[in-house]
């Protein structure tokens, strides 16, 4: 049997094997890819989410150098949002019919640990419906220094006040060289590795993810991979459970210090990026489409490299559409439904977990008149 159809059988590729398939035709890469993902997916199906984002605060002392997001606390556009101001959002997110909220914000020492407890109170006690995936590992490493006290500590306080999941943003490369370059402060990868697996022993949802374009070597990019892969057996057979899937985007520097520092990556780079991603990682079922990054184009392209979800509707995502200099902050449930069958596929309403809610009448959901503001 050859590397790729010995990868879409799911067998574990060494480092080695994964760097060279960055030299194979891409073609042959994305039709293994593609082939592997049907076979751990529906076949027909494309996931969506409806869900919200929301930054509670764009504070933050970790000042990497490619986020234009964050704000020093004198800065005159800070901002920390009231409980009442994020419950409106969560308010406008089920008048769409949204029941899940992704809700990060940065590194902010003047919000104590009460302040986090408090807010999932509230939201539990006034949304109970609405499930709280919330925090990276960043913010968790945050409240560690605050607090004194350890993440398996903070995560069972939190998890107890309301919190459903632990998303895995900050993950980037975890190969600390090219996090050192990127952002001196950031959470270093043992952390980030130590905090997801804290959390996904206490059975809190994660997801894994990746972003290329620092400049990053193949090997790397593998090395990232591998560890991933490493994390999530660990969690499938320890805990029953790990990454609910696996996101990528690319580097979005337009408004950061990175600009012209960091070579980025083209739609090109991002399909081969992806596709070798499915194939990597075999124990991790689901794949997103990242239209927020990528547009929707590459994003129906995505379907074809190994993607069998094409995201969520985010309604306001802020960090990676202001890293990148444009105002695609959310997508309306007519534009994922039209792009998904456009693409050939079916589209499906999942929950976090990728349990298939429902398959909307898309022709129904077309011709209705416009729908409410998003945003
Ligand atoms: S990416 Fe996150 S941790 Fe880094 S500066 Fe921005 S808000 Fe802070």
């Amino acid at each position: 049997m050859d590397l790729l159809e010995r990868a879409v059988e799911g067998e574990f590729l060494s480092a080695e094997e994964i760097v060279s398939l960055y030299g194979l035709p891409l073609a042959e890469v994305a039709a293994a890819a593609h082939q592997a993902r049907l076979r751990r997916t529906p076949a027909d199906t494309v996931t969506y989410l409806i869900d919200r984002n929301i930054n509670y605060t764009n504070v933050c002392t970790v000042a990497c150098n490619f986020c234009a997001f964050y704000r020093t606390k004198r800065q005159a556009d800070a901002y920390v949002l009231t409980y009442e101001e994020i419950g409106h959002k969560v308010e406008e997110l089920m008048q769409v019919g949204g029941r899940r909220i992704l809700m990060q914000g940065g590194v902010n020492p003047g919000l104590p640990l009460e302040w986090y407890v408090g807010l999932l109170r509230y939201l539990k006690t006034h949304y109970p419906e609405v499930r709280i995936d919330a925090f990276s590992p960043e913010e968790i490493l945050g409240l560690e220094k605050l607090t004194g006290r350890t993440a398996r500590d903070l995560l069972v306080e939190l998890k107890e006040a309301g919190l459903d999941g632990l998303p895995g943003a900050g993950g980037e490369i975890l190969v600390d060289e090219v996090r050192a370059k990127a952002a001196p402060a950031r959470i270093k990868s043992s952390d980030w590795f130590r905090i997801l697996d804290t959390a996904q022993a206490l059975g809190l949802y994660t997801i894994a993810t990746m972003v290329i374009g620092f400049g990053e070597t193949y090997l790397q990019r593998a090395q990232h991979l591998l560890a991933l892969r490493q994390q999530q057996e660990k969690a499938l057979r320890g805990y029953g459970a790990g990454f609910a899937s696996m996101a990528m985007w690319t580097l979005q520097t337009e408004h950061t210090r990175l600009k012209g520092k960091a070579p980025g990556a083209s739609a090109h780079e991002y399909l081969q990026q992806l596709a070798i991603a499915r194939l990597a990682l075999p124990n991790i079922a689901n794949f997103q489409a990242s239209w927020p990054s990528m547009g929707f184009k590459v994003a129906q392209a995505a379907l074809y490299y190994g993607a069998n979800d094409f995201g969520s509707t985010m309604l306001e995502e802020n960090v990676v559409s202001v890293a990148a200099g444009h105002t695609r902050t959310n997508a309306t449930l007519k534009q994922i439904l039209r792009h998904i069958s456009d693409a050939g596929f079916v589209p499906a309403e999942r929950d976090p977990y990728y349990n298939i809610l429902h398959y909307p009448d898309v022709n129904a959901v077309l011709n209705e008149p416009a729908a409410l503001p998003m945003a």
